[in-house]
C-alpha cells in the first residue's frame, strides 16, 4: 500500500503510474513551470524536479512508498541535484558537469497534430533567447573601463552582519547584487546602452521545426548551438519537445491505429460496406462478406493503414477497427411482425417453469435511480428520514 502521495500528486499522476507516465507528467509541467516561463513559480519548479528526481528512480521510489519523504531523508537520498540539473538531464542529455559549461538550453513544447506526424510537416517557431550583445561584442560596455566594484570590493560577495541575540552575531555571505559576483564593474556613464551591461541581449529568433513522418510524443529535436549565448561560453541548443494531440476519431498506440465504427443491426448481421478517411485524406473501402456477422466490440485489422514508421515511412503499422453495434429501440417493430422475425432468428431456449422457481422484475437502472431519488425527497418531506436509502421495489418498475 502506498502511504504517501504527495510527490505523486506533485506531478498529477496515480501512485501506480507507469514510468513512462511519470516521465510525461514531469515533462509538461517543468516546461511549463521553468523559470524562464514563469519566473513567480520557481519554488513550485524545485518541488516538480525533486519529486521527479524521486520517482524516476526505482530505488527511490520504492523507498518513498513505503515511508514518505521521511524514508528519503533519513536514507540519505534526498539527492543533491539541482532542479536544473533535473531538467537538463532530462531534456539536454546529461548534466552541466558532464560536459563543457556552455549557455543555457532553450526548451519548448510543440503540440503537433496526428495528421502532421502522419503526413511529415514544417512548422514555424519564434523562440526567445539571448545572444552576445553586437555593440559591445559581449563585454558590457567601454573597453578598459572596467572598474572593480566598490560595494564589495571586488570579492564579488557582500557581508552582512547580524544581530540575532544579546552577544550573538551571525554573519551571512551573499553574491553582491551591485557586479552579479564578477566583482568588477562598469560605472553607469561607460555601461554599454544597448545591453545596460547585461553583454547579452534577448532576441526573438524563428526556427523552422521538420516533424518527420512517424515521430513519437515525447521526442525531442534539437537545434545544436542555437540556445542562449554567453560571452565565453559555447552556446547552449534549442530542444523542441513534441507533444501529440489527441485526435477526434484516431488513437495512436506505437505505430498502429485505432478507430471505431458505429454499425447498424442489420449491417452487422446482413453484411456494409463503409468508407474510413484515412489521416492523409484517402477514402478507404470496407465490407464484410456475405454471411459474416459482427458482433458488438469485435475488432478487425487493415494492413499498413496505420502510423508511417519513424526513418522507414514506407512502412506502416495496422489500422484497427473496433465496432459498436447500434441495436433498435424498444418497440421498433410491430408485434405481429415479431413472429416472423423470430423464425429467421436462431432459435430460442424455451425455460420450463417450475414451482420452486421465483418470477422477479428486471428494472431499468437509469429510472431505477429516479425512483430512489423521487423517493429519498418524499421521505424528507415527511420529516421521516433514515431508511430513504433502502432499496424498494418501484411502481414503475412493476408495470413494465
Ligand atoms: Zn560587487
Ligand atoms: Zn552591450
Amino acid at each position: 500500500m502506498v502511504r504517501e502521495t504527495g510527490f505523486y500528486d506533485l506531478l498529477g499522476v496515480e501512485p501506480a503510474a507507469t514510468p513512462e507516465e511519470i516521465k510525461k507528467a514531469y515533462r509538461k509541467l517543468a516546461l511549463k513551470y521553468h523559470p524562464d516561463k514563469n519566473p513567480s513559480e520557481g519554488e513550485r519548479f524545485k518541488l516538480i524536479s525533486h519529486a521527479y528526481e524521486v520517482l524516476s528512480d526505482p530505488k527511490k521510489r520504492e523507498l518513498y512508498d513505503q515511508g514518505g519523504e521521511r524514508a528519503i531523508k533519513e536514507g540519505g537520498m534526498n539527492g543533491g541535484q539541482s532542479p536544473m540539473d533535473v531538467f537538463n538531464m532530462f531534456f539536454g542529455g546529461g548534466s552541466r558537469m558532464q560536459r563543457e559549461r556552455r549557455g543555457n538550453n532553450v526548451v519548448h513544447q510543440l503540440g503537433v497534430s496526428l495528421e502532421e506526424i502522419y503526413n511529415g510537416s514544417t512548422r514555424k517557431l519564434a523562440l526567445q533567447k539571448n545572444v552576445i550583445c553586437e555593440k559591445c561584442e559581449g563585454y558590457g560596455g567601454k573597453k578598459g573601463a572596467l572598474e572593480t566594484c566598490s560595494a564589495c570590493k571586488g570579492n564579488g560577495v557582500q557581508v552582512k552582519v547580524q544581530q540575532i541575540g544579546p552577544g550573538m552575531i551571525q554573519q551571512i555571505q551573499s553574491m553582491c547584487s551591485d557586479c552579479q559576483g564578477q566583482g568588477k564593474r562598469f560605472s553607469p556613464k561607460d555601461r554599454c546602452k544597448n545591453c545596460l551591461g547585461r553583454k547579452v541581449v534577448r532576441t526573438k529568433k524563428i526556427i523552422e521545426v521538420h516533424i518527420d513522418k512517424g515521430m513519437k510524443d515525447g521526442q525531442r529535436i534539437t537545434f545544436l548551438g542555437e540556445g542562449d549565448q554567453e560571452p565565453g561560453l559555447e552556446a547552449g541548443d534549442v530542444v523542441i519537445v513534441l507533444e501529440q494531440k489527441e485526435h477526434q476519431t484516431y488513437q495512436r498506440q506505437g505505430d498502429d491505429l485505432i478507430t471505431k465504427m458505429e454499425l447498424k443491426l442489420v449491417e452487422a448481421l446482413c453484411g456494409f460496406r463503409k468508407t474510413i478517411t484515412t489521416l492523409d485524406n484517402r477514402t478507404l473501402v470496407v465490407s464484410s462478406s456475405q454471411g459474416q456477422v459482427i458482433k458488438p466490440n469485435d475488432i478487425r485489422s487493415i494492413q499498413s493503414e496505420g502510423m508511417p514508421v519513424y526513418k522507414d515511412p514506407f512502412q506502416k503499422g495496422q489500422l484497427f477497427v473496433n465496432f459498436l453495434v447500434e441495436f433498435p429501440e424498444k418497440d421498433w417493430l410491430p408485434e405481429h411482425l415479431m413472429y416472423q422475425l423470430e423464425r429467421l432468428l436462431p432459435p430460442r431456449v424455451d425455460l420450463l417453469l417450475t414451482d420452486d422457481m421465483e418470477e422477479v422484475d428486471l428494472c431499468h437502472v437509469e429510472e431505477r435511480a429516479q425512483q430512489k431519488k423521487h423517493q429519498g425527497e418524499a421521505y424528507e418531506e415527511d420529516d421521516d428520514g433514515g431508511d430513504g436509502d433502502s432499496p424498494r421495489p418501484g411502481v414503475q418498475c412493476q408495470t413494465q
